[in-house]
């Protein structure tokens, strides 16, 4: 038998959040678009098993730079593909309009770059406000002249209009309301198409939701937010990270688990090992405590994370054997708990996987 740690992929699951997050965006209005964010193989997903997934139904697809993008192309995707950090140098330029990419125009340097080389074909800019992230972004004092200069470019086919909130996984956060003021503000009068949501604004925020909305996470089927949030409801997971159990020992109380001997067994215990570790990604700071799926119901990490395996309390799941299938988030283990236990972000724990095989289902 092979090790037995894997991520199973549910591409029906990636469709039905493609599609809630498409009844989102057309909430407020007709017809907005929803850009699937790509980037990083899909937030470890595999960006080129979510795209085929998606490729009958996607407005479009955001990855973070032209390698990702002519992946994408190269499997015979057709919809727009925006580069969400734009270019990095004028020599990808003749490129990104070959395979009529879209790019995002953040930077003075990036505009001036976009102004001295004339493109064989037109593309579509999306140009970015720093509305108050202080990350990327022309300040809204430059954007209406930066604005302008685009217009005039004969390559430049359409402006898309956009920005990125810094707090939107903050349900209630007065920051967004005044990035959102900010944004509408500096682009009063301009003609053209808006994007603003990620997924937390696309949920939360119905002044967000705009002409194209750029959902990530919520696509994987995890939540964005902090704390607890209706949506997970409706969320199905994309990602179910799988093990075995390889051993279980009955271990007297009193006994000290793990490196560091951070747990110490207070009754005798059932203790199981599991085939995963933090060198597939599983998060090391997962603490005592941490909730992991056998047989359906939960049971305890103890002790620390090692690289390659992890224990567990199965003295309540006295039929555990070795060989049962344990489930480190997924279908009733939300990848956004673990991560609260873990003191991290569900995004951090996708993109971090590592070593193990994907299998799609
Ligand atoms: N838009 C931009 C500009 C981003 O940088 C990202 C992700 O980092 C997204 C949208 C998607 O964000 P989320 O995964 O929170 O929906």
């Amino acid at each position: 038998m092979s090790r037995p740690a894997k991520a199973v992929i549910n591409l029906d699951a990636l469709q039905h959040n493609y599609q809630l997050a498409k009844s989102l965006a057309n909430q407020e209005r007709r017809n907005g678009k929803v850009l699937a964010v790509v980037k990083a193989d899909a937030y470890g997903h595999g960006a080129v098993a979510c795209a085929q997934a998606l490729a009958d139904q996607a407005d479009g697809f955001a990855v973070a730079c032209i390698e990702e993008a002519l992946e994408l192309r190269s499997i015979g995707i057709r919809q727009s593909i925006l580069l969400l950090e734009g270019f990095f140098e004028a020599s990808e330029l003749v490129e990104i309009s070959r395979h009529k990419l879209d790019i995002v125009v953040q930077s003075p340097e990036q505009l001036l770059m976009l102004e001295q080389n004339p493109l064989p074909a037109p593309v579509r800019i999306w140009l970015k406000m720093d509305s108050g992230m202080y990350r990327v972004g022309l300040l809204p004092e430059e954007f209406r002249s930066a604005w302008l200069r685009m217009e005039t470019l004969p390559w430049v086919s359409d402006i898309v209009m956009m920005t990125h909130l810094a707090c939107a996984d903050e349900p209630e956060n007065g920051y967004t309301r005044h990035q959102l003021e900010v944004f509408e503000q500096h682009t009063l009068g301009l003609p053209g198409e808006r994007s603003i949501a990620n997924s937390a604004g696309l949920v939360d925020y119905s002044q967000a939701r705009a002409d194209w909305n750029r959902p990530g996470l919520l696509l994987y089927g995890a939540s964005p937010f902090e704390t607890l949030h209706p949506i997970e409801q409706k969320l199905q997971p994309v990602m179910a990270l799988q093990s075995a159990i390889i051993s279980i020992k009955d271990i007297p109380a009193g006994s000290p688990v793990g490196y560091g001997s951070t747990w110490v067994s207070q009754r005798p215990t059932r203790q199981g090992v599991v085939a995963i570790g933090y060198a597939d990604g599983y998060p090391r700071h997962a603490a005592n405590g941490t909730p992991v799926m056998v047989n359906g119901r939960r049971v305890p990490v103890i002790g620390r994370v090692s690289m390659d395996m992890l224990t567990i309390d199965l003295t309540d799941v006295p039929e555990a054997r070795p060989g049962d299938s344990v489930v480190l988030w997924g279908k009733g283990l939300p990848a956004a708990e673990i991560a609260r236990h873990a003191r991290t972000i569900p995004y951090q724990l996708f993109c971090n996987l590592n070593r193990v095989p994907v299998e799609y289902v």
